[in-house]
């Protein structure tokens, strides 16, 4: 879980029926859960699918360009990222009786989430490694900034309404946040667009 300290990487491959396995550790996070990751390399086409706490990732395997795993993995998570986070916000919006405009994924080095005065809504891709009671709090903190543009004391009256521990929830992202930057770290990536 969250909680532990970051594991040593190892990286084993196998042969199995003509096709290269890997097991790699990463230390991937996914609403707070440890993932394992399972690499495959085949002929098949690029996929990339989890179940249970193991994400497969099938890389086409050619002679040209190697696929590049961060990447994919990245693209995964920003995909999942602004799936979840549309659907809590539309949930939070409704019961906190607001509306915004654009929601967007971005891919930035401190901030988790701004709001702007047109009501459109920014969120750190990162936060989809938080446990889901962190990622509710972060998605109440910047839909409530639609009622009040501020941190004044009816900012968090409304959210504490919302989410009562969200003191604890705060000081977890302060204490933790860090750790999910250095997963899949920015400059690793080849590409440092958002979606
Ligand atoms: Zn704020």
């Amino acid at each position: 879980m969250l909680y532990k300290s970051p594991k040593s990487v190892y990286h084993t491959k196998s042969m199995l029926g003509g096709f290269f396995i890997s097991m790699t550790e990463k230390n991937l996070l996914f609403k707070g859960q440890d993932l394992q990751l399972m690499v495959t390399t085949t002929f098949c086409k690029p996929a990339i699918q989890l179940s249970a706490d193991i994400l497969r990732v099938n890389l086409y395997k050619n002679a040209g360009n190697p696929p590049c795993l961060n990447e994919i993995l990245l693209q995964w998570y920003k995909t999942q990222s602004l799936q979840y986070l549309r659907q809590r916000t539309a949930f939070w919006a409704k019961k906190i009786g607001v509306s915004f405009c654009n929601l967007t994924i971005k891919d930035q080095h401190t901030r988790w989430g701004s709001c702007s005065s047109l009501h459109n809504l920014n969120f750190n891709w990162r936060i989809i490694m938080a446990p889901e009671p962190i990622i509710d709090y972060l998605v109440i903190h910047e839909v409530s900034h639609l009622v009040h543009l501020n941190h004044s004391a009816h900012f968090w009256q409304l959210v504490s309404h919302h989410d009562p521990k969200y003191q604890e929830h705060k000081h977890w992202l302060a204490q933790n946040g860090r750790r999910l930057f250095q997963i899949l770290p920015k400059y690793s990536s080849r590409r440092r667009r958002s979606i």
